[in-house]
């Protein structure tokens, strides 16, 4: 996705050789505009895919994920990493290892919000070692209900995440995939189209 592309190159800061600071447009401060165009290219990717349903992360996964939701006239529900005293509902769980913050989350989303009926797009801004994703997609298959695939923002292609899900038979899109982090730069993925 040109824009994202753009948007990263002139905005992320390189922390390291592993992690991309995008505070000004996606985790912190939040790009309206591009949440909208991310929002419609998801919705393109998984046109006809009978989506009833979005699941997303808190809390940077939820721009992107209402913007898609708009879009395809669906619902979002974002698993909450803090339990808080108004979910006393059942809660499907699971147990998420962060990435950026080095500690394990329990995240939870109330049962009453996904049934078997339902066919969910997972949606989340960052694809790392894929913990954050695998949670989620566990969580939705406690429901019972049916992943039509995992909408990723941002993709770090040189971390395990892909490998991971695609192992799990999920179909992964990831709007910007990056190859590398080396030198402060960012190294975009070349996509093969065939
Ligand atoms: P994973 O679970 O795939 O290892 O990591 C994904 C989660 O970690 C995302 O939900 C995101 O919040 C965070 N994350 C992973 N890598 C990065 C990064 O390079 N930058 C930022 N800002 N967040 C990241």
């Amino acid at each position: 996705m040109k824009r994202l592309h753009e948007k990263m190159e002139q905005d992320g800061r390189v922390l390291s050789e592993h992690v991309l600071k995008v505070d000004s447009f996606l985790n912190h401060q939040i790009d309206p505009q591009l949440m909208k165009e991310i929002g419609e290219e998801f919705a393109r990717l998984f046109e006809g895919a009978g989506i009833t349903k979005i699941v997303t992360l808190e809390s940077s996964g939820i721009a992107p994920s209402v913007m898609t939701g708009l879009v395809l006239g669906v619902p979002v529900v974002f698993a909450r990493k803090r339990q808080s005293l108004t979910m006393t509902d059942d809660l499907l769980t699971a147990d998420v290892y962060s990435f950026t913050k080095e500690t394990t989350n329990r995240i939870a989303v109330a049962q009453s919000f996904l049934s078997e009926d339902d066919t969910v797009l997972i949606i989340d801004d960052f694809l790392a070692n894929g913990q954050a994703a695998l949670g989620l997609m566990d969580i939705v298959k406690q429901a019972g209900s049916k992943i039509a695939g995992i909408g990723i923002v941002i993709e770090k292609s040189f971390q395990d995440g892909r490998a991971l899900l695609e192992r799990e038979g999920v179909r992964v899109e990831s709007l910007a995939r990056i190859e590398s982090l080396h030198d402060g730069k960012i190294q975009f993925k070349v996509e093969v189209h065939q």
